[in-house]
């Protein structure tokens, strides 16, 4: 029989512990709530049928309104947490209670970088042993210590000034040794078993597989991830963006596209002569059937090469009078739309336009403000390079002139992780 789970997501900590008024989950991870996250994380485990967010009584309006935003297809609700993580809990149990799921997954809306598949698993260990915990092997040697009043300050150099002198009692037998996360799933009326109790004994807790062992249930591991951190200290913000970025990364196949592009056109007498989109000061002009211009065409093709989406003439065939005469910079616009419905955004462009005359060094910052105007990016992200062919071949002679493109294409901004 598939059993029901619902979530409970505890971000009720003030946690100011960054400075500022926002408790610590309602702060900015890349550009979402530290508890976003979390409930995105959860939406997307099929086992998983509702989720309740516990939160600061004073923030609940503010979180609603952040979740709704997220358009979860699991239902959802937010509710006020209460002083002690357990009293947060224990609420949110309370919100089930009308309608008990078999399984409830507690977890700590600190954790953004909880997966689906951590959540998955260690509910699958859960609806075979009751209960179940999130956790780690440890990397490092652990010790216990206790205080050594036999031994001074001196003969311990390596002792902070003022802190106890603290002696190894035993090195802990590490293959033994987890650290723990959560997620923590328990069944429903075990862990609402298990609180009643707590608080009958008065007891202090600060997790839920505490609150299930004080009890005297086994709580049996599953596997987290080195990546399931918790957000406490401001360099752990830092440690998770990175990590979130990092796993951003790995989500697209290749993070950066390079293509390039390639065109020329002969000069004619009596022709204006269109570079980047502008017309510059010359008695020839490029020849065509649009505006010939020369470097939105390699810039156009170097996008349409970096999406591998074709070329131009595939698109806008100089045989197709609807472009006789067209706008370079239209074409171009066309382009860097085709490349964003393929998921796209221009990182940078280089070219190298190749022209004996007319000198181009007086028109660049013009031809590098027209194209980063068409492409939408800031002129910083434009390098327009120009150089002669030293009177050698057609380009020499100033007969043509021809550009080289180069441009990287980086995925668009995803709407969600
Ligand atoms: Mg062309």
């Amino acid at each position: 029989m598939t059993q029901t789970v619902s979530a409970l997501i505890v971000a009720a900590g003030r946690g100011r512990r960054f400075g500022g008024s926002l408790p610590k989950v309602f702060l900015d991870l890349c550009g979402e709530p530290i508890f976003v996250w979390s409930l995105r994380a959860f939406a997307r485990v099929p086992q998983v049928s509702r989720i309740v967010l516990v939160v600061p009584e004073d923030h609940l309006s503010l979180a609603t309104n952040i979740s709704r935003e997220q358009q979860l297809d699991t239902p959802w609700q937010v509710i006020a947490g209460g002083e002690r993580r357990q009293d947060s809990v224990r609420a949110g149990l309370r919100a089930m209670a009308e309608d008990p799921p078999d399984i409830v997954a507690i977890h700590d809306g600190a954790r953004p970088l909880v997966t689906p598949e951590i959540i998955a698993e260690s509910i699958s260990v859960c609806a075979e042993h009751h209960a179940a915990i999130a956790c780690v092997p440890l990397t490092d040697t652990v010790k216990s210590f206790a205080d050594d009043p036999d031994t001074s300050p001196e003969r311990q150099p390596s002792s902070l000034p003022g802190s106890p002198v603290l002696s190894v009692v035993e090195t802990l037998d590490r293959s033994k040794l987890r650290a723990l996360q959560t997620p923590q799933p328990c069944d429903y009326p075990l862990i609402v078993a298990a609180h009643d109790a707590a608080i009958r004994l008065d007891l202090e807790v600060t997790d839920d597989a505490s609150v299930v062992e004080a009890y005297g249930h086994p709580v049996v591991a599953s596997v987290g991830s080195r990546d399931n951190i918790k957000v406490t200290q401001l360099e752990d913000l830092a440690q998770a963006a990175w990590l979130m970025g990092r796993r951003r990364g790995a989500a697209t196949s290749s993070p950066i596209r390079i293509g390039h592009g390639y065109d020329l056109h002969r000069l004619a007498p009596g022709r204006p002569l269109i570079l980047c989109g502008i017309e510059l000061p010359h008695d020839a002009g490029l020849l065509g059937h649009s505006d010939a211009d020369v470097a939105l065409h390699a810039v156009a093709d170097a996008i349409l090469g970096a999406a591998a989406l074709g070329d131009i003439g595939q698109y806008f065939p100089d045989t197709d009078p609807r472009y006789e005469n067209a706008h370079s910079a239209d074409l171009l616009a066309e382009v860097v739309a085709m490349a964003a419905d393929a998921g796209w955004s221009i990182g940078n462009i280089d070219l190298t336009i190749i022209a004996e005359q007319p000198k181009l060094s007086p028109h660049r910052h013009d031809m590098i403000h027209s194209l980063a105007a068409i492409l939408g990016v800031p002129p910083s992200s434009i390098s327009v390079k120009a150089t002669t062919n030293e009177g050698l071949g057609p380009t020499g002679r100033a007969e043509a002139i021809a550009c080289h493109a180069v441009a990287a294409l980086i995925p668009n901004e995803e709407p969600t992780s």
